[in-house]
């Protein structure tokens, strides 16, 4: 990872931490963003939820509002990563975190990621439509941008598409 300024720690340390250890908390921040997921159900958006962990602690939790909002950009991730800022308090930065999605970011909110300067996003299920951490576009790793965060797809995939897939399915 390479960035422009600012200190960088993340919430667990990949490297040390035992795999194991390192997934089981993943897969609890995930359960966290699909709670998320199902509130932007309940307001009959499509469900996609995010949380941004630092140190162990949620500090900001964001769900997909483009209906709710008559948003086209209030994606989950990018209200995320404005509630962690704020929460964090490092000026726009989002320092030291994990932002957990269920849906693989798209190419805004991948750009938001860039920007954001968060240090590793964990994602649910790929997408394969819009997907653009490696489905569709490869954004996160591009080597001239000035922030490269650490990926990880596919943590509790099944229930992350299953959440989509039952969305689509009653509504047909
Ligand atoms: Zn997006």
């Amino acid at each position: 990872m390479r960035d422009d300024g600012g200190v960088e720690e993340p919430a667990i340390d990949p490297v040390g931490a035992e795999p194991a250890t390192l997934l089981a908390a993943d897969e609890r921040f995930m359960r966290a963003a699909i709670e998320e997921a199902l509130v932007a159900q309940s307001h009959g958006d499509v469900p996609i939820g995010a949380v941004v962990v630092v140190g162990g602690e949620i500090v900001g939790r964001g769900r997909n509002e483009r209906e709710l909002a008559s948003d086209p950009t209030a994606h989950a991730e990018v209200l995320v990563l404005r509630e962690a800022a704020h929460a964090i308090g490092d000026g726009w930065r989002v320092t030291g975190g994990t932002l957990y999605v269920t849906l693989e970011p798209c190419t805004m909110c991948a750009g938001a990621i860039v920007l954001s300067r968060v240090p590793r996003v964990v994602f649910g299920a790929f997408d394969p439509k819009a997907g653009a951490c490696g489905s569709v576009l490869s954004v996160l790793d591009r080597p001239e941008l000035n922030h490269r965060p650490q990926v990880q797809g596919g943590v509790l995939e099944p229930e992350c598409a299953e959440l989509l897939r039952a969305f689509f399915r009653a509504r047909r």
